[in-house]
């Protein structure tokens, strides 16, 4: 790193998805001065980039902060296991690349709910702006943008045997589920680029590292945001052995992510008042919802043997072709290294009478378990399909362990404490029998592993998904949006701003008032893209 000034415009927390958009547009002006700071080392481990290496993010502890739940009273009592990015680009760079967006109601509800900007119709062009689609631009779809979108390049014939099994099921093929209609089954659309992964940190700060007017430290945590009075002037972050101050004259903006965000508000004194003064921190801004209303995607798995030697995972044939895959990959952008752990892609009602798809599948001509932490698992051949319940109705939390910045937060995200959410699970497993029982999967069927096939009443499947649901990374809402300042559960407004507090916004996945029925990292990239032209109007520049 070159230079640290000690004073900028805006000062922005967290080099992720929100962080690196926002540092790519408010640096665009070059009269006004950004620093990012980043907790995570720069991006420059090349199993980031090479998209099989997720399969190593998983298990890193450097890029990868590694939370866990506490104990899940619904899930016998297990910690679920939480990966998040920490690395320019935040779990950008460490997802599985599925570009999807969630369904046009998803922000359409925002906007009812309180939320006057955030309607489809007031988003597309965010994420239309954000987008370089490889199929070019369409009324749904934007070219020229940072973020490469293209389909995934290299889908196995496993994969094409599932979408088939899907529609022999009865689905409709969809070549766009960011298009006219959400529902169906296909291959996804990825964030890569020539067959690597286009994090945020490749997309937004890639065009804008060298940009004099952008300071970027990384291995700087964040300690808390400075205020004076009401107003936020600035960051106490630990940079190396030192403990560092830097001041923002316009703004800090939080982006820390869903959980993150809400510990740096706490630990600022901007939190529930009782909370905050059992850890002894001073309070600040009274603010209840400060890391309430924690949403996630729970998702189960149903994994089978496979019949053909063509499967993704770790088989001495993939072992050995290992040269040659990597050659493929840097030659051609295609072949078993481009892959992102999730091929095939399905959008579906779990009854007919569903207005929209309410369960979401990604297919993965592998066998999976423990967030493919369990390599021995995946030697023999093999094939997985994950479901979850899009609009889950349980309500977690994120509270302070203790006052030290370091110290993770404890993550409550009491799954499944609403009924629907286990029974659309079950539903969920039993539309994905039927498409794994079509003839299109005949040649690559083998034994059902997991429920297996002793697992088959409501009752069972119930235990079943207690004993190994997981999460699919999607945590949001813990910094809730919404303008009504006198509503306890709201956060922030409609314009991202603290309530209570002045030069601070949050912008990221916790401001999510709901979660949408779809992966989650477009539509935090197309919020921060929306915040920045927020704040720019706002400074008038
Ligand atoms: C394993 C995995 C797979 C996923 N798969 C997909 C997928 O296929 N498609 C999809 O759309 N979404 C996926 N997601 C979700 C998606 O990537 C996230 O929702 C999105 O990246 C969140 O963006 P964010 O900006 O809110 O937070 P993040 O991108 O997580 O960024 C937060 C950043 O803040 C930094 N930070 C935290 N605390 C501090 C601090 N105190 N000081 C300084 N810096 C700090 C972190 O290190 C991190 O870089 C996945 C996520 C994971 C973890």
């Amino acid at each position: 790193m070159t230079r640290i000034d000690r004073e900028f415009d805006y000062v922005i927390v967290g080099g992720g998805s929100a962080g690196c958009v926002l540092a790519n547009r408010l640096s665009e002006d070059p009269s006004v001065t950004v620093c990012l700071l980043e907790a995570g080392p720069p991006d420059t481990n090349p199993l980031i980039h090479i998209p099989a290496g997720m399969l190593w993010l998983m298990r890193s502890k450097v890029l990868n902060w590694q939370f866990h739940t506490q104990p899940e009273a619904a899930l016998a009592g297990r910690r679920l296991y939480w990966p998040r990015g920490r690395t320019l680009g935040g779990s950008s760079a460490i997802n599985a690349m599925c570009y999807t967006r969630g369904h046009a109601s998803d922000y359409d509800a925002w906007a009812q709910a309180g939320n006057p900007g955030w309607s489809y119709k007031d988003v597309l062009p965010y994420f239309k702006r954000a987008e370089d689609n490889a199929n070019g631009a369409s009324a749904f779809h934007g070219a020229g943008g940072p973020l490469h979108v293209t389909t995934f390049p290299s889908p196995s014939p496993i994969t094409q045997a599932y979408i088939a099994a899907g529609v022999q099921a009865g689905f409709p093929l969809n070549h766009d589920f960011n298009g006219a209609e959400q529902e169906g089954v296909g291959v996804y659309q990825v964030t890569q680029k020539r067959g690597l992964r286009w994090s945020a940190a490749r997309a937004y700060l890639g065009p804008a590292r060298q940009r004099p007017n952008l300071t970027i430290l990384t291995r700087a945590h964040a300690h808390r945001v400075l205020l004076t009075g009401q107003r936020a002037t600035g960051v106490r972050f630990q940079h190396g052995q030192q403990v560092r101050e830097v001041t923002a004259r316009r703004e800090v903006l939080l982006c820390a992510g869903a959980v993150q965000s809400p510990q740096l508000l706490m630990l600022s004194g901007i939190g529930p008042a009782s909370h905050l003064r059992a850890h002894g921190i001073e309070v600040q801004v009274d603010l209840p919802g400060v890391g309430q209303n924690l949403q996630d995607h729970l998702d189960v798995m149903v994994t089978h043997e496979g019949r053909r030697a063509l499967s993704n995972g770790l088989t001495w044939r993939n072992i050995v072709k290992g040269p040659w895959s990597l050659l493929q990959l840097l030659l051609a952008g295609k072949g078993m290294l481009t892959n992102n752990g999730a091929e095939g892609c399905g959008f579906i009602k779990s009854s007919p009478t569903e207005p929209i798809p309410d369960l979401q599948f990604h297919f993965m001509p592998a066998r999976l378990r423990d967030h493919g932490r369990d390599l021995g698992f995946m030697t023999r051949e093999g094939f997985s399909m994950h479901v979850c319940f899009l609009r889950p109705h349980s309500r977690g939390q994120i509270t302070l362990h203790s006052a030290d910045p370091h110290a993770p937060p404890l993550i409550e995200a009491n799954y499944l404490d609403h009924p629907e959410d286990i029974d659309k699970l079950v539903l969920g497993i039993r539309q994905i029998r039927r498409i794994f029982a079509s003839p299109a999967m005949d040649a690559d069927r083998g034994a059902e592993i997991t429920p297996g096939p002793a697992v088959q009443t409501d009752a069972q499947l119930r235990e079943h998904i207690r004993a190994h649901a997981e999460t699919i990374y999607h945590p949001v809402g813990t910094c809730k949006m919404g303008d009504d300042a006198s509503d306890p559960s709201h956060v922030v407004d409609s314009a991202l701003r603290v309530h209570g507090v002045q030069g601070l916004r949050v912008v990221d996945a916790s401001v999510m008032p709901t979660l949408i029925g779809g992966n989650t990292n477009a539509p935090v990239i197309m919020m921060a893209e929306k915040a920045a032209d927020l704040i720019r109007a706002a400074a008038g520049h």
